[in-house]
């Protein structure tokens, strides 16, 4: 595997890879690397010939620092697993690589109504920060290929809109969730919970399970309704937010009838980690 830290030496690799008519497959990460990401890199694997993965904690999308200074690092295991993986590239950028202006945005894209509820509403700034690090990020590797997670919906719808925005010539995958045994979403942010919570959190999962199976039995409202009690009486679970949304646009809607797809989205606090979840319906 090459490590690159610098644009220009990942620049100069990629053209000259590209100039011999290999395909770039790109899967950008904030690094604590779990089995949801290695599926990435699978999917990269087969799709594509050269497989980049970029390790960057991108400061500008944390809206809370103390998120951001507890955020997992375990880079040597990374590497390895990515090693593992048969993965082509590192890319390790520094901060000042990524910006060397300064972290104020330089361009603002218009997300429509996207980049509004959810994660929008109540991570300010979230999805702009998110925005700026993958224009950078595809700019210096020019993939051909995209790969994101379902996990994260909203973030790869986004990501799709900016694809469009952009004029970019990449296309974007999204690879479905990979789930612990018992349910629970994999993310970097799991190794925060205590034994106990650990526990508790399977809960998120279930719920959104019992909100696609309350569907034909119960109104839209009243599913909502329930999956909300049902997490909050778990103890140490708050809910921020559980709606069902047209999975296309994100509008909220009245019934069931109302879109043609529609997708259940959560974010929970569990003790002092957020967790998000999400499950078509
Ligand atoms: P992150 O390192 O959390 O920024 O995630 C990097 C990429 O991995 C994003 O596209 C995520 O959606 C994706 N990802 C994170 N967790 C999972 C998962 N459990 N299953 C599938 N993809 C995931």
């Amino acid at each position: 595997m090459k490590n690159f830290e610098t644009v220009k030496a990942i620049q100069k690799f990629i053209t000259s890879e590209k100039s011999k008519g290999k395909s770039i497959g790109f899967v950008p990460t904030m690094g604590a690397l779990h089995a949801g990401h290695l599926s990435l890199i699978e999917q990269a694997r087969t799709k594509t010939d050269v497989v980049v993965c970029s390790i960057f904690v991108n400061p500008t999308q944390f809206d809370n620092q103390e998120d951001l200074t507890k955020y997992p690092r375990t880079i040597e295991t990374d590497r390895q697993l990515l090693i593992d993986y048969q993965t082509d590239v590192l890319f390790l950028p520094t901060v000042q690589e990524i910006y060397p202006n300064g972290m104020e945005p330089t361009e603002e894209y218009d997300f429509g109504y996207l980049d509004q509820p959810m994660e929008g509403a109540f991570r300010k700034g979230h999805f702009a920060g998110m925005a700026q690090v993958v224009k950078r990020l595809l700019d210096i590797v020019q993939p051909d290929y995209l790969f994101m997670g379902q996990k994260d919906y909203q973030q790869q719808l986004i990501v799709g809109r900016l694809l469009e925005l952009t004029g970019m010539d990449t296309a974007l995958v999204t690879c479905p969730i990979v789930r612990e045994e018992d349910g629970l979403a994999m993310s970097s942010r799991n190794v925060r919970l205590s034994a106990e919570e650990r526990k508790k959190a399977a809960t998120i999962s279930a719920t959104l399970r019992q909100a696609k199976a309350d569907r034909g039995n119960y109104t839209l409202a009243q599913t909502q309704e329930r999956a909300i009690e049902c997490l909050n009486a778990v103890d140490g679970i708050r809910v921020v937010y559980f709606e069902i949304v047209d999975a296309k646009t994100l509008e909220s809607l009245d019934n069931w009838e109302d879109a043609e797809q529609l997708i259940a989205c959560t974010a929970v606090h569990l003790g002092s980690v957020r967790l998000i979840d999400n499950l078509f319906l």
